[in-house]
């Protein structure tokens, strides 16, 4: 059985009132109505993961994600925080390769399999995002795309490392657009993905990695989303800034 997994990318958005109120209310909601076999992680801006911390002890299925580390150890890069820094607060997860970073800040995927190497030296899991253009789905062989993010980020993992990624399929043209890719467009990519990693890890690896789903989803969009057999979950934008709406595609899944 693959881990059920919703995630809540808060990206540039809420000042601390704001981020302490939200997860005060997921916390409550959640307690009240889902079910404790949902992992919920939250990925609010790297500044307030230690006040959110707090918050979540109450809740044993919550866990925390920055929304990005440095490819680098440690040393002189203003600004940038490391995957040890991470760990040493008791973060579990990252994200990695979002595509707003590799599109604004120009992460290739070699500098992401650096970011993927770092987090997991410093026992942070990675959420790694993938997807493609509305270009590229078009004019090109979108799941060669696709795979091959996978391939030169991922695949000189070893298994054992493999194991502790989380993958997250996002298509570009459905991020903060409200145009969801449909069960169908989203199982397709899912299904091609565990293939790419079977052919490399083989069957039984394949089968233990969880895949999410990203791009508009919203609580009416979920439950289909959610029930496609390589589904696992998804990493949601713009509907986890409302306790409401997020808590109703947490118990979607
Ligand atoms: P969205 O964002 O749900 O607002 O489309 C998803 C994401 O970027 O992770």
């Amino acid at each position: 059985m693959r881990k059920k997994i919703v995630a809540g990318n808060w990206k540039m958005n809420k000042v601390l009132d704001e981020a302490v109120a939200l997860t005060s209310e997921l916390v409550n909601m959640a307690n009240d109505e889902v079910q404790s076999d949902v992992k919920v992680i939250l990925c609010p801006p790297s500044i307030y993961l230690t006040t959110i911390k707090k918050y979540l002890e109450s809740a044993p299925n919550f866990a925390l994600a920055a929304q990005n580390c440095s490819d680098k150890v440690s040393g002189a890069y203003t600004g940038e925080i490391s995957a040890q820094m991470l760990q040493s607060i008791g973060v579990e997860y990252v994200l990695i390769g979002h595509s707003e970073r590799r599109q604004y800040f120009n992460e290739s995927n070699a500098v992401l399999a650096e970011k993927v190497n770092t987090a997991l030296a410093n026992g942070v899991s990675p959420i790694f995002c993938c997807g493609e253009s509305l270009d590229q789905r078009q004019n090109e062989d979108y799941i060669g795309f696709v795979k091959n993010q996978i391939t030169e980020s991922l695949f000189h993992l070893s298994e054992e490392q493999l194991l502790s990624v989380i993958i997250a399929y996002e298509p570009i043209w459905a991020i903060g657009t409200g145009l969801t890719a449909s069960a169908e467009q989203a199982q397709e990519m899912h299904a091609a993905l565990r293939q790419h990693i079977a052919s490399k890890y083989g069957a039984e690896v394949a089968e233990e990695i969880s895949i999410l789903y990203g791009g508009s989803v919203t609580a009416a969009s979920a439950p289909e989303l959610f029930s496609s057999p390589d589904i696992d979950g998804g990493l949601v934008g713009g509907a986890s800034l409302k306790s409401r709406e997020f808590t109703n595609i947490i118990k979607a899944r």
